[in-house]
């Protein structure tokens, strides 16, 4: 009874503060939120003109302006990429227990201001969202956890575990010679050691309602792995064309892999997934959910199901172009067509397989396929309770009766490294984004201002759950 008496008055206080989100009104823990992820969010970090190092002395700034020994946050930059700099801030505790890990990334996907609706690196609030290259990917959770760093130095708290925030450099260019996590990782294991870490990679879910669907936690990623597709050709004069065209080549190939899916496949997570997924849906989504997880698997609900890139991306292996280059000059047959398409393979499913695949799609022994990088494989983390547990415990009162469902994440993030090197990743924010991915990588990227706060309040709990103390 004393039990139920304290969820009822949880839920209350939970209800209340989601109200004064509704409300636009901001406590001051918010107003600093805001600041700081208003700087962030303006510091351009692309990698063509930004700098991520600019971006860690702004954030450093802050810790220690907020009270964190200016020796426990240090700016780390790799040597050669003196604009990748990285940020690491240890907030002590009590050392009863091996620290936790809040990670994630400084630097954005490149936005260009002539395709964009506003400037993009300006923090831009209207009809109730945030809009700017970053607002959610990943300076809404960077700006998370420095405020709440700050708050809880405010509050005089003492963790049982250290709790170590590391915003990294180059976690969107793959590969890079200068990704933050890995020159972390090999350089300075010791400053960033931890016995699990928190990540991006978890958003809950709205419906195109904006209502909440779930509460997502991401336990393993798909393994990224891009290819360079190439023809060569001897070329000669415009005015006197041959059929035999490098672009009309490689066109060919690129328009025969849009028609092409790779097979359906579904592994315990992504069949979890399914099972809590067709219980929130309804109609005929919710009954194709079900169609997939029987044996055989309907193949009618397969192809309605992959009409929606989330569903899709969730049960197959996708490879899609993503940059074209050919030609040298507009009265000259071209010598040369390349394209780079990027693949995002299923966990289990072998690398080598999928460049087998690429090459039967092509059909075309004049498009060479070469791998650009060598693949980060990156088995999933082990769900526990003691992981699990606090994501319920503080999902349930912010969002009661909105379930938590294990993903598998379809894009690839620092933590296949850090998991790579025996830190179990989990991503989980609190940060609901809207059914079409919130222009995430692309257009217009945006949050809305109540997922931002709740992402908040969500992580702040959630952290000290995690690392206890008083
Ligand atoms: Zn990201």
């Amino acid at each position: 009874m004393k039990a139920l008496r304290s969820a009822i008055w949880l839920a209350l206080v939970a209800s209340l503060a989601l109200r004064a989100l509704a409300q636009g009104v901001s406590t001051p823990a918010q107003h600093q939120l805001r600041e700081i992820y208003k700087e962030l969010v303006e510091i351009n970090t692309s990698d063509s003109a930004g700098s991520c190092t600019a971006a860690a002395e702004a954030m450093a700034a802050r810790l220690r302006a907020g009270g964190l020994a200016a020796q426990d946050v240090q700016v780390i930059v790799p040597p050669g990429g003196p604009k990748k700099g990285n940020l690491v801030a240890r907030y002590r505790g009590t050392g009863a227990k091996k620290p936790v890990m809040l990670l994630g990334h400084l630097d954005v996907v490149e936005a260009k201001r002539e395709d964009w609706q506003r400037d993009p690196f300006k923090l831009v609030e209207e009809n109730g969202y945030f809009y700017a290259r970053g607002a959610a990917d990943d300076k809404a959770m960077v700006a998370v956890f420095i405020a709440n760093l700050i708050r809880y130095r405010q509050e005089g708290y003492r963790p049982g575990r250290d709790v170590i925030l590391v915003a990294t450099c180059d976690e969107e260019i793959v590969p890079s010679n200068f990704s933050g996590i890995v020159y972390l990782l090999k350089n300075h294991r010791d400053l960033v050691d931890a016995e699990f870490a928190l990540n991006e990679g978890g958003n809950g879910l709205l419906d195109k309602n904006g209502h909440y669907l779930s509460m997502t936690i991401q336990a393993g990623e798909k393994v990224f792995q891009t290819y360079q597709l190439e023809v060569t050709n001897p070329g000669g004069h415009s005015s006197l064309p041959v059929k035999d065209n490098a672009i009309y080549h490689l066109a060919g190939g690129l328009a025969r892999l849009a028609a092409h899916d790779f097979p359906f496949r579904l592994s315990d997570t992504t069949r979890a997934y399914f099972e809590q997924m067709s219980r929130i849906e309804t109609g005929q989504t919710a009954a194709d959910m079900k169609a997939i997880l029987r044996d055989p698997p309907d193949p009618e609900a397969i192809a309605r199901l992959s009409m929606t890139a989330l569903n899709n991306s969730t049960f197959r292996t996708t490879c899609v172009a993503t940059m074209l280059e050919a030609g040298h000059a507009t009265n000259a047959l071209p010598q040369r067509a390349r394209a780079t398409v990027n693949c995002r393979i299923l966990p289990g499913e072998p690398v080598a397989d999928v460049q087998k695949t690429l090459a039967r799609v092509m059909a075309n022994d004049k498009i060479k396929i070469t791998p650009t990088h060598e693949p980060t494989l990156s088995p999933p983390p082990p769900l526990t309770r003691e992981i699990v547990g606090p994501v319920e415990a503080v999902s349930s009162q912010m969002w009661p009766g909105v379930p938590v469902v294990p993903t598998l994440l379809a894009g690839a993030t620092d933590g296949r490294f850090t998991i790579n090197a025996g830190i179990p990743t989990y991503g989980v924010n609190g940060m609901f984004r809207d059914s079409d991915g919130g222009g995430v990588h692309g257009l217009n990227e945006r949050i809305r201002v109540r997922s931002l706060y709740e992402g908040h309040e969500f992580l702040y709990r959630l952290v000290k759950l995690y690392a206890g103390g008083s």
